[in-house]
């Protein structure tokens, strides 16, 4: 088979994977979600080298349909109340095959102009949908990027609060010479990302100080302040605090403007993780409380791979010093240097990331915008919250369960009403059924079963049929 495919068979069996994935979607519901795999079962399935000639796509199709698919869990099942939603849909994947067919690198302005300039614009609608501050957009000293993850989006904030707590020395010189110990600060519930990240810049994990919560999952406010002090009457230097909107595990919302109040006492960044909750932002009457202090802080990310029908990976992060990022993370090769970057009039993105080649991932949130319309994207935050209310209410009113806290959106925390070993098995028998999937976490000190409403295909009818499962799973003998 020659190399490159001719068009024409780009275009047929480019056809053939569209309509594998819309058969695929169409008769997902009777999968179920999450099928039981033996550990090697996919690889023994498989060939022990790869072909020396040409396999056709029906076989590998073929494959796909009978090694791969049963052997997934399926993330975009209408019955996925697992986790957070890692949503896909139609626009986003245009975008995807678009950016993988024009398969530019935009590390620089220069080298695909147009991929540069489409993610600042997107991402300054974006902020205007969510109600973010105008200081965090392109206009000002401010912008906002394309990361892969939330994971990157606080590690890139971290990379540059420690620049800016030691004046520009922790690159260069290195942390051990800058003298001071830095500190890092995130609540209990904050997401393990927060913990890798401070490994990962050379702080050690020990300098990361988690703060308590109060009962609805919020940053203890006094705590911090209390942290804060005693760090730096101890001599160490309090580099970034990570705010989380919306906690994986409950989603809890801290307190950002008087966190950011604390902080800025110390100097030290503030970064606020709103991974999941941030895309409900789009509703105003939620808006308040997500957006609250993103006027004070330093950066501000959110996935609308989560819950806003991007597909993974698109973390969008808003800095409000743009020099801050670019002065920790910008390097300059001669083989990379050209007149307009030296000009300062452009965006060099790859200066804003820690790889230095970067995805035309623009594309797939300015198709998802353009195709859905924002008042759509709305309507479905504000059905998936609704449903997941229902869900609770139901909840409430069962004796043998106890909501572990009020529903936080669209997520529901719930336990059997007896404890955690009840807990555990109610967990088994809803996960075994095979409609549905949950997952769990600790919430107050209890196991919680997790009830995420997200996934694009799910249905009012989908949270009706999970709450149907869970009271089957309550009725059924124990054992
Ligand atoms: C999901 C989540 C993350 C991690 O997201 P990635 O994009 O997978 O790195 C971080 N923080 C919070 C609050 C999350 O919910």
């Amino acid at each position: 088979m020659s190399i490159p495919f001719d068009p024409e068979r780009f275009r047929s069996e480019g056809r053939a994977v569209v309509d594998w994935l819309a058969d695929y979607w169409a008769h997902l519901e009777e999968r179920p979600v999450a099928p039981a795999v033996r550990p090697g079962a996919v690889r023994a399935a498989l060939p022990g080298s790869a072909p020396e000639t040409p396999d056709d796509l029906a076989t590998v199709l073929a494959d796909l349909d009978r090694v791969i698919v049963p052997a997934l869990t399926h993330w975009q099942h209408p019955g996925f109340f697992a986790f957070f939603p890692a949503s896909t849909a139609a626009p986003s994947i245009f975008g995807e095959l678009l950016a993988a067919g024009l398969g530019v690198q935009g590390m620089l302005w220069s080298t695909a102009p147009a991929c540069t300039e489409l993610e600042t614009h997107v991402l300054d609608w974006l902020a205007e949908l969510l109600g973010l501050p105008k200081r965090l957009t392109s206009g000002g000293p401010g912008g906002g990027v394309i990361l892969d993850s939330a994971s990157s989006g606080v590690l890139v904030a971290l990379v540059a609060a420690r620049e800016r707590a030691t004046a520009g020395r922790s690159n260069t010189a290195g942390l051990a010479e800058v003298g001071a110990p830095l500190t890092v600060y995130a609540s209990v519930d904050a997401h393990s990302c927060v913990e890798k990240a401070v490994g990962i810049a050379g702080l050690g994990r020990d300098t990361l100080r988690r703060i308590p919560t109060d009962p609805s999952g919020a940053m203890r406010v006094a705590d911090l302040e209390e942290a804060l002090a005693e760090d730096a009457a101890a001599g160490r230097r309090p580099c970034l605090v990570v705010a989380t909107v919306g906690t994986t595990a409950r989603g809890g919302i801290d307190p950002v403007p008087a966190i950011a109040a604390a902080a800025s006492r110390h100097g030290a960044w503030v970064h606020v993780d709103a991974a999941w909750a941030g895309t409900a932002a789009l509703c105003p009457e939620w808006r308040p409380a997500l957006v609250a202090g993103a006027d004070l802080v330093d950066s501000w990310g959110t996935n609308p791979h989560k819950w806003l029908m991007v597909n993974f990976d698109c973390h969008c992060l808003w800095v409000a010093d743009r020099a801050a990022l670019i002065n920790s993370l910008s390097t300059k090769p001669e083989y990379l240097r050209n007149a307009a970057s030296e000009s300062g009039a452009v965006i060099d993105y790859s200066d804003w990331q820690v790889p230095l080649g970067r995805r035309f991932r623009a594309l797939k949130l300015w198709l998802t915008l353009r195709l859905f319309g924002a008042a759509a994207l709305r309507q479905r935050i504000r059905d998936h919250v609704a449903w997941a209310g229902w869900f609770a209410e139901r909840v409430a009113a069962e004796q043998r369960l106890v909501l572990l806290c009020p529903p936080s959106l669209s997520l529901v925390c719930f336990a059997a009403a007896t404890g955690d070993a009840a807990t555990a098995a109610l967990l088994a028998r809803i996960n075994a059924a095979g409609p549905i999937l949950v997952s769990q976490a600790r919430v107050a000190d209890r196991l919680a079963i997790r009830l995420a409403v997200g996934a694009t295909l799910t249905d009012r009818r989908h949270v009706e049929g999970a709450w149907r499962i869970v009271a089957e799973a309550l009725d059924a003998p124990a054992g």
